[in-house]
């Protein structure tokens, strides 16, 4: 038995479980919050349309949607760094119904990196705006999960990047979207924001999963009517 790689790993258990360091899944001692078993089961969004993130079979310049888009404004660039199926989708319901926000320990990281990434080559935006939710949702959940992401955003990026939680509201209370199907999504989103404050060039719309896109899509159109110039949305996961 060879026992000196055998000792340091019961010491790093040991050490692991004595400070409380464990995978927020399965719960064994680990130095990460997720640990390297766990870790391979969430589905990374690695190959997709390169505008709107949308998971696909191999890279695409554009998908078919995105290329049949002609809309005069769009969304420049959606960074989704993962699939929206299994676990994620678990972890991003429990973070949402019940309040285990401690799960964005884990998803954070995976969207932080794909931010470096993708702004290693061009502009960060001026400002970050978290998709309002209704007051009336809010007292339901107790709180509003895409502020709590930014927040979380700015604090594993340690980038002065500002949070802009003022400009964009939700004036409108709809059903939850996960109730309806696109066509209705996009009804019942349609004139439910509204910009009541000043906003920057360039923003990013923070949202924590995108599905059909008629929410953000909304956003974007308001935001577009008051001068925004160019939009971008972080999202930690993606639909098919
Ligand atoms: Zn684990
Ligand atoms: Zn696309």
């Amino acid at each position: 038995m060879i026992w000196n790689p055998l000792s340091t790993n019961i010491t790093t258990q040991v050490y692991y479980l004595a400070t409380n360091k464990h995978c927020y899944l399965c719960n064994a001692p680990s130095k990460n919050k997720i640990c390297e078993y766990c870790s391979p089961y969430l589905s990374i969004n690695d190959t997709h349309c390169q505008r709107c993130s949308r998971p696909t079979k191999v890279h695409l310049i554009l998908c078919g949607h995105c290329q049949k888009d002609r809309r005069k404004q769009q969304i420049t660039k959606i960074v989704a760094p993962l699939k929206y199926d299994d676990i994620v989708s678990h972890l991003i319901k429990s973070i949402k119904f019940q309040q285990q926000t401690y799960f964005l320990h884990i998803l954070i990281p995976y969207l932080c990196s794909a931010l470096q990434k993708h702004y290693a080559t061009t502009d960060w935006p001026d400002e970050i705006i978290p998709i309002p939710n209704h007051p009336e949702r809010i007292k339901q959940r107790g709180f509003c999960q895409t502020n709590l992401i930014a927040k979380f955003i700015q604090r594993y990026l340690k980038r002065d990047i500002k949070i802009n939680t003022r400009s964009l509201k939700k004036t409108l209370n709809t059903p939850a979207q996960h109730t309806l199907n696109k066509k209705m999504r996009e009804k019942s989103q349609k004139n439910a924001y509204t910009v009541t404050n000043k906003i920057g060039k360039h923003v990013a719309l923070i949202d924590d999963v995108i599905t059909t896109g008629s929410t953000t899509d909304a956003c974007a159109l308001e935001l577009f009517r008051h001068g925004v110039e160019k939009i971008d949305v972080w999202t930690l996961a993606r639909t098919p």
